[in-house]
């Protein structure tokens, strides 16, 4: 890595940055510049594992680990951040969780874990975010497009998503005058292990083929939209749905 210090001395937090999208996101972020924080719940070593190839790679990094869905984890993610690596900069709220079941067979534990984790830690950053993030700064959060697919087994899932969504177009507007943007990004379906556990061989090309650019996401796909949301370029882009799937809605 080389890092191309557009954004140096910037400080990103990412959540869920042990494995998948985040960690795409995290070694994307470091590469244009940032100072980023590696939020996991429990993938510690994964965690650790990418702040040493950051750092060995030249970046500043640090792994924190923090339930999302708590607010006195994510209140101290925010607190060990500004203490290691200065107040923050950029948000990028990518943990999620994601079990397709159908509607009538969802257990209410499976309801309160995906609403915990996927709105409620949405929500939690969000709040600190509003008393923390500098002015100038950026937030991403994570939607999906399976909230325009309408499949089932996804009811949960996208009821999640469309809360996201309506914190994003709500909370781009609370921050008036701090020079905050907030948006969203909203992947099609991305090769990592929230999509590819359970499903078959064949269930997985038929997704493949589903966009007309004919294949899966690759994490880095999204990290480079995530990468502009939260760079110069996008400063004028606000409150905004960013669908990135290839074309399949
Ligand atoms: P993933 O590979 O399963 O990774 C999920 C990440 O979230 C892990 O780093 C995990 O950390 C973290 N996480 C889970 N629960 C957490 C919690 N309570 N607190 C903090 N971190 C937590 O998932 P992914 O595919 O990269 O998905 C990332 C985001 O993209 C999600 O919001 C998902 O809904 C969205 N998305 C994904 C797809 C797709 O096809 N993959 C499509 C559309 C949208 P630990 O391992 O440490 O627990």
């Amino acid at each position: 890595m080389n890092p191309t210090n557009i954004a140096s001395s910037k400080v990103a937090i990412v959540t869920g940055a042990s494995r998948g999208i985040g960690a795409a996101v995290a070694r994307r972020l470091a590469q244009d510049g940032f100072a980023v924080a590696l939020n996991y719940a429990t993938g510690s070593a994964h965690a650790d594992a990418l702040v040493a190839e950051l750092k060995a790679a030249g970046a500043s990094a640090i792994a924190v680990q923090a339930d999302v869905s708590k607010a006195g984890d994510v209140r101290r993610m925010f607190e060990l951040t500004e203490r290691e690596l200065g107040k923050v900069d950029v948000l990028v709220n990518n943990a999620g969780v994601l079990k397709t079941v159908p509607l009538a067979d969802t257990s209410d534990a499976l309801y309160d874990q995906t609403f915990d984790i996927n709105v409620r830690g949405t929500f939690n950053t969000l709040r600190e975010a509003a008393a923390r993030l500098n002015d100038g700064g950026r937030i991403v959060n994570f939607s999906s497009t399976t909230l325009a697919l309408n499949m089932p087994g996804y009811a949960v899932y996208n009821a999640t998503k469309a809360a996201v969504e309506a914190f994003t177009h709500v909370f781009a507007k609370e921050l008036r005058g701090r020079g905050i943007t907030v948006n969203a990004v909203a992947p099609g379906p991305i090769a990592t292990s929230l999509f590819l556990d359970g499903k078959t061989e064949e269930q997985i090309r038929a997704f493949a083929s589903m966009p007309p650019l004919q294949r899966l996401g690759q994490p880095e796909d999204i990290a480079s939209v995530v990468s502009f949301l939260a760079g110069p370029g996008a400063g004028w882009v606000n409150g905004q749905i960013l669908r990135a799937n290839g074309g399949v809605a």
